[in-house]
C-alpha cells in the first residue's frame, strides 16, 4: 500500500527576512508549540509559488524568532510543514480554535493522530469519538467487513488508493466516499461515529466500500445498466403490461397443473395461487398482487373464485376476466431494499452491499446481482491490489 504519510524533507531557504522583521520590531507574538496560526505559506525554492493566501498551520516547535508548524489543510494526505517567522504570524488562534471555518480549513475537525485498523489500514483521527464507538468501528471492519472482503476474493480494494478517517457528523450525512478523480490524490473514506446511532459499525463500513466499489463498477456497463434497472424498480410506478398479464396466467395456470399432476394436498384457503405467487421472482409478485387487487376491483372476483375457477379448469373463463391491458401496480412503490436506497443508484448498490455484509437476505434478484458484479470485480481488485 502506498504510505502518504511520508515525510517531507524541509529545505527551508533562510529566514534572514524574517529574522531582521523581528529584530527591526518589537512585536512579540505569543505563540507556542500547539497553538494553531494563520499565516500565508513560504515559498521554498523549486515549489511552484502558492496564491497569496492565509492558511492554517499548527505549530510543532517555536525558536526565538521562527516557528516550525504543519499546514492543516490535509495533513493526513500531503504533510507541508514549513519554517515561519514569528512576525509573518497573522493570527493566533490558540491551542484549542473555535470551532468553525478559516480560510477554506475547516476547524470542526482538527487532525487529532491516527490509528491502525490492521496492518495494511490507517484510520484519520478528526473527531474525539466515545470509546465504545471507536471500538464498534475497529472491530466492524477487522472482524466482518475484512473478513467479508477476504471471504469474496476482493481484499484489493484495501490495497486502493484510499485513505480512511472518521469526522464529526456534518449535516444529514453519516459517512461518505470521495472519489478522486487524480490518481496523486487518494479517495477518502469518512465514517461518522455519531451514525453508530442509528446504523450498526459494519453496515456503515460496508456502505462506503459500496460507493468505493460503484465507481470502479461503473466501467462495466452492462453491469452498471442492471443496477439502474433494479434502482428503476424500487422507486418508479411499475405497470404491469398486457404481456406480463398473458405470461403471469399461463405461470398460475403452470402451477395449477403441477399441484395436479403431483396431487398436492391443498392447504389454505387458495393453494394454487398462493404457491404460485410464492414462486414468482420478486420484480414480478407485486404485479401478481396487482392483478389480484384488479380483478376484485373490475370484475368483482377474488382469489378463492379464481381457485375455484382453476380447479374447475375453466381456464377459457379466466382469460376473459383477465386484465388485457396495461395496469398499474399501485401500491408497489415499497422499497426493495431500505428506504435510504431508494435515493439513487449509487445508494441502491451501496445498500445491497452493506445488507449483504451485514448478513441480512436480500431480495433474490438483487443477490444474484450483487454476486455477479462482486465476482466480475475480483480480477480487477486482484490485479491491482499487487
Ligand atoms: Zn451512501
Amino acid at each position: 500500500m502506498r504510505s502518504y504519510l511520508r515525510t517531507v524533507t524541509l529545505d527551508v531557504q533562510g529566514d534572514t527576512t524574517d529574522d531582521e522583521d523581528a529584530s527591526a520590531s518589537t512585536r512579540n507574538v505569543d505563540v507556542n508549540a500547539g497553538d494553531y496560526i494563520v499565516a500565508l505559506r513560504p515559498a521554498v525554492e523549486g515549489e511552484k509559488a502558492d496564491k497569496p493566501m492565509p492558511r492554517v498551520w499548527k505549530v510543532t516547535s517555536r525558536n526565538r524568532t521562527t516557528v516550525t508548524a504543519r499546514l492543516e489543510d490535509m495533513p493526513h494526505i500531503k504533510p507541508v510543514e514549513r519554517t515561519i517567522g514569528v512576525s509573518k504570524i497573522l493570527a493566533n488562534l490558540g491551542p484549542d480554535p473555535v470551532p468553525g471555518n478559516v480560510y477554506g480549513t475547516d476547524l470542526t475537525a482538527r487532525y487529532m493522530g491516527r490509528k491502525k485498523i490492521d496492518d495494511d489500514v490507517t484510520l484519520h483521527i478528526f473527531t474525539k469519538p466515545t470509546r465504545e464507538n471507536l471500538e464498534s468501528l475497529l472491530s466492524g471492519f477487522r472482524n466482518v467487513v475484512r473478513k467479508r472482503l477476504e471471504k469474496l476474493k476482493i481484499t484489493g480494494i484495501l490495497n486502493e488508493n484510499v485513505v480512511y478517517e472518521i469526522r464529526p457528523k456534518k449535516g444529514k450525512a453519516v459517512g461518505y466516499c470521495y472519489i478522486s478523480g487524480n490518481p496523486d490524490n487518494p479517495h477518502r473514506i469518512v465514517y461518522c461515529p455519531e451514525a453508530l446511532k442509528h446504523y450498526t459499525a459494519p453496515h456503515l463500513i460496508a456502505h462506503e466500500f459500496g460507493h468505493l466499489i460503484e465507481w470502479k463498477l461503473r466501467e462495466y456497463r452492462s453491469l452498471w445498466a442492471a443496477w439502474q434497472v433494479i434502482h428503476t424498480h424500487t422507486v418508479y410506478p411499475d405497470y404491469v403490461t398486457s404481456e406480463d398479464s398473458k405470461h403471469l396466467l399461463s405461470s398460475c395456470i403452470a402451477v395449477r397443473d403441477e399441484h395436479a399432476k403431483a396431487d398436492v394436498p391443498a392447504k389454505g384457503a387458495t393453494p394454487t395461487i398462493r404457491a404460485w405467487r410464492a414462486s414468482l421472482e420478486d420484480e414480478d409478485k407485486p404485479k401478481a398482487a396487482a392483478i389480484l387487487r384488479w380483478l376484485h376491483q373490475h370484475r368483482r372476483v377474488r382469489p378463492h373464485d379464481i381457485e375455484t375457477l382453476l380447479n374447475l379448469g375453466k381456464d377459457d373463463l379466466i382469460k376473459k376476466l383477465w386484465p388485457s391491458e396495461r395496469i398499474e401496480t399501485k401500491h408497489s412503490i415499497k422499497p426493495l431494499l431500505t428506504e435510504y436506497a431508494t435515493e439513487s443508484m449509487s445508494e441502491t448498490f451501496a445498500e445491497a452491499l452493506a445488507l449483504s455484509f451485514c448478513g441480512k437476505k436480500l431480495p433474490d434478484t438483487v443477490q444474484k446481482l450483487l454476486d455477479k458484479t462482486l465476482t466480475t470485480l475480483r480480477e480487477a481488485y486482484a490485479t491491482e491490489g499487487r
